[in-house]
């Protein structure tokens, strides 16, 4: 029996979303580059994610999903299972709304990480990722404490928080001919679409997910969404399984296209950014840039907008992956 699916979220909840995060979320930037248009030929616009609070866009998701709790689910709190920027994201949001997180992660995770999520206030529940299941920890915990589950990315709040990076990105820059957005479970992706659909129809948006984890291609070729094992990849923040039952329909109504990027190539636009471009970016953030670039869509002459979506990287780390770029 097929469960009745929840509405798909719209543009006016994208609208919405960008009135609750004023104030609250930063406008970020928009960078341009007359190397990397040269490099192009194309006119490129960076929205600069990695700048946004906690480094990246998920803060928009999360915030957008908590604030519109109810007084008694506020009073019993959030729960989430991530090891990356979605814990961050919750852990800060339920802090600035002055309510209980608690979030499940492996307890192999980098200590950075952990540290980083009990930094902001969340409490942390660690589990062994070989022998338990993340998903069922978390039902049981949220029933246990009457917590509320925000999942990290099909979530009708969640895709209409991360729909207005793009809406901004529209807003002040118009006439883009393409979009290019980091692609994991499709929040990000979904939210843009829904901004495009209204405020730059003329504008092809593309996803680009890691080539090791192509689910999302896979799911738009074959129209129906493709499960894969979890991908070895740099881009730990696109290490998704597959799209969601809301971000496919999104995505299979209105991308034109999915593109892939290899670890090298990443590793190639995160050198660039930082000596180009004076910014740190993690793998995942990279994507877009990586998938512009090599996608083999052909640019010459048009604009195009390129979304950052983060910037959390361990330094140790950061400094080997360019190392290797200086290296290859
Ligand atoms: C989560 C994340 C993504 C992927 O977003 P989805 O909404 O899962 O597609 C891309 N980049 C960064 C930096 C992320 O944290």
């Amino acid at each position: 029996m097929d469960l009745p699916r929840p509405p798909l979220p719209t543009y006016e909840d994208v609208a919405e979303a960008a009135h609750r995060l004023k104030g609250m979320a930063h406008h970020t930037p928009v960078l341009r580059s007359s190397t990397a248009d040269a490099l192009l030929g194309a006119e490129l616009f960076f929205k600069c994610e990695n700048l946004q609070r906690m480094g990246a866009f998920k803060f928009r998701g999360a915030f957008n999903a908590l604030v519109q709790f109810s007084d008694a689910q506020r009073a019993r709190g959030v729960l989430a299972f991530s090891s990356g920027n979605h814990a961050q994201a919750i852990a800060l949001s339920a802090r600035l709304l002055q309510m209980p997180a608690v979030i499940v992660m492996p307890e192999d995770a980098p200590a950075a990480k952990i540290a980083a999520t009990r930094g902001y206030g969340a409490e942390v529940v660690t589990y062994d990722r070989f022998t338990e299941d993340r998903e069922a920890i978390s039902q049981r915990l949220a029933s246990e404490r009457g917590m509320t589950l925000i999942p990290p990315f099909d979530h009708a709040h969640v895709i209409a928080g991360q729909g207005t990076v793009a809406k901004e990105l529209f807003e002040e820059v118009p006439h883009l001919d393409y979009l290019f957005v980091p692609l994991g479970g499709g929040g990000l992706l979904s939210g843009s679409l829904l901004a495009a659909q209204r405020l730059a129809p003329q504008c092809r948006v593309i996803g680009v997910e890691p080539e090791a984890g192509n689910d999302a291609q896979q799911s738009l070729r074959a129209g129906k969404i493709v499960r894969i094992g979890t991908p070895r990849t740099i881009a730990d923040g696109a290490q998704s399984q597959a799209l969601g039952s809301l971000t496919f329909p999104i995505i299979h109504a209105g991308v034109s296209d999915i593109v892939t990027a290899t670890d090298a190539q990443l590793i190639e636009a995160m050198h660039f950014f930082a000596e180009r471009m004076k910014i740190v970016v993690e793998p995942t953030g990279a994507l877009g840039l990586a998938g512009a670039r090599h996608g083999g869509v052909a640019l010459r002459g048009r604009r195009v907008g390129v979304v950052i979506s983060g910037g959390n990287v361990d330094m140790a780390r950061y400094a080997q992956l360019l190392g290797t770029a200086l290296a290859g």
